[in-house]
């Protein structure tokens, strides 16, 4: 998929997707419309503009506070990307944990909430196309956060559905499955509604039901993805050296490797130095174990 970058902020690209650019247009030409029946503003085409640019703007915050979230734990995040459904936060690490995933998850929901709910409570103190303008980046943004909140992946309410069953059952692959399943079935209730949507009886019927379908395919793909890729990398996010330890010394063509490796960094490191077994050695070099490379092929098949 291209893109392109716009900034870098934390360490993490900040990548728009083309179809924000194509949801950007088609929200300008489904807005207009209802912001002149709202009276607003001379030239409602340059209210909705205004307004989708802030809506933009919102949702790009919302992602600011995941990256945000990540970081302050330590995780990598390679790219923020801006595309259809509003964003999406790419987040690596080996030091992951439920709570940290939950926490990281639940402050983009809660920051669109905020937002939200700001914006409402500035309709008060405004009128015309301020007022309007305002009203629907509340209403929309109030929105988001639900919408976000629905426990399938991708979305975050899957995230964090995602982390609760990992801290319960003590298997992240298990809760991909699951929030990914959940997800495939909110995508296909969404696109119930779309289809429902037509029947609606006014002249931007089938507008709305093109976006809501738009949004049903993006989830399901989303959720198909998860399932596909996440399963795997939580198994690999499980392995641990120390956990998967022998408590006997290592035969003698043993290669040394640290007992602190975890996950993708230590597949890495045992795909650099393939052999049979390895000498789990401490930070101040003493051997403390043996890892062998079969005892890791069976914790990778068996886990979740
Ligand atoms: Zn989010």
């Amino acid at each position: 998929m291209s893109g392109w970058r716009l900034a870098r902020i934390a360490g993490a690209d900040i990548i728009v997707r083309p179809s924000l650019v194509l949801i950007g247009i088609v929200l300008v030409i489904v807005f207009a419309p209802q912001f002149e029946s709202l009276g607003a503003g001379p030239n409602p085409y340059f209210t909705s503009v205004v307004f989708v640019l802030a809506l933009f703007l919102s949702v790009f915050l919302h992602e600011l506070a995941h990256l945000a979230a990540a970081r302050w734990f330590g995780m990598t995040v390679p790219s923020v990307e801006l595309h259809l459904l509003g964003g999406e936060t790419r987040i690596e690490g080996d030091s992951r944990d439920a709570w940290q995933e939950l926490v990281t998850s639940i402050v983009g929901p809660l920051c669109s909430l905020v937002l939200g709910l700001a914006a409402l409570w500035g309709t008060r103190a405004t009128d015309g196309a301020t007022h309007s303008v305002l009203w629907s980046l509340g209403f929309i943004n109030v929105l988001i956060a639900i919408f976000n909140m629905l426990p399938g992946l991708p979305l975050d309410g899957g995230r964090v559905l995602r982390a609760i069953v990992w801290a319960v059952t003590g298997s992240e692959a298990k809760g991909v499955r699951i929030a990914g399943w959940i997800g495939r079935l909110a995508a296909l209730g969404l696109a119930a509604l779309a289809v429902s949507m037509l029947f609606d009886e006014d002249r931007f019927a089938l507008g709305r039901a093109l976006l809501v379908l738009a949004v049903a395919f993006f989830l399901w793909q989303g959720a198909s993805y998860a399932l596909r890729h996440g399963v795997a990398i939580a198994r690999i996010g499980a392995l641990e050296a120390r956990q998967l330890m022998q408590h006997e010394s290592p035969p003698p063509e043993s290669v040394p490797i640290s007992v602190n490796l975890t996950g993708r960094a230590l597949l890495v490191a045992m795909a650099e130095n393939p052999a049979n077994s390895y000498a789990l050695v401490d930070d101040d070099g003493r051997v403390v174990g043996t890892l062998f490379a079969a005892t890791v092929d069976r914790a990778y098949r068996e886990a979740g």
